[in-house]
C-alpha cells in the first residue's frame, strides 16, 4: 500500500506534504501526531516520535511489516533470517558430534575385538560419509 492507503487507517490525519503526513500513532495514546508516515522508493517510512517502533505500528493495525511495501510482499526482518541459520548450523552441529560418537564407539568395540552387525557397519559407513561431506574428519 500507500502512504495516503495506510494515513486512511488512521487517527488525526494531517498532510505534510507530497506523500507525507502526520497522524496520531495507533501504537501508544496519542492525542497529539506523533506518527510521520512517508513514501520512500518502494516502502511506506512510520516513524513514531514518542518512540514505538515500525512492528508495534502495523501490529496495532491489524498489519505486518511486508504490507509497509508497495508491493506487498512476505517481509521477514533480516534478524529471522539469521536465527534459522543458525539454528541450522547447531542442528548440524550435532549431527556431527552424533555422528563421532558413533564412529568413536563402534571403532573402540572393533579394537576390542568385538563383533559389530551389519546394521551397524551401515550406521558407521553413513556417519563417515556425513562427516566427510561436512569436512569433520
Ligand atoms: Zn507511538
Amino acid at each position: 500500500m500507500r502512504a495516503s492507503e495506510f494515513v486512511l487507517l488512521l487517527n488525526g490525519v494531517q498532510s505534510k506534504g507530497e506523500h507525507k503526513y502526520i497522524a496520531c500513532c495507533p501504537a501508544h495514546d496519542d492525542h497529539d501526531p506523533s506518527l510521520s508516515v512517508t513514501d520512500h522508493h518502494d516502502r511506506i517510512l512510520v516513524k513514531c516520535w514518542a518512540g514505538c517502533d515500525a512492528l508495534s505500528v502495523v501490529n496495532s493495525l491489524g498489519l505486518t511489516l511486508g504490507d509497509l511495501f508497495h508491493e506487498k510482499h512476505d517481509y521477514t526482518p533480516p534478524h529471522a533470517f539469521a536465527r534459522a541459520e543458525m539454528s541450522e548450523k547447531s542442528a548440524v552441529k550435532t549431527r556431527i558430534e552424533k555422528a563421532k560418537t558413533y564412529l568413536a564407539i563402534a571403532t573402540a568395540a572393533l579394537k576390542r575385538g568385538e563383533q559389530i552387525t551389519e546394521k551397524e557397519i551401515h550406521y558407521c559407513r553413513k556417519a563417515k560419509a556425513f562427516l566427510q561431506s561436512h569436512g569433520a574428519i
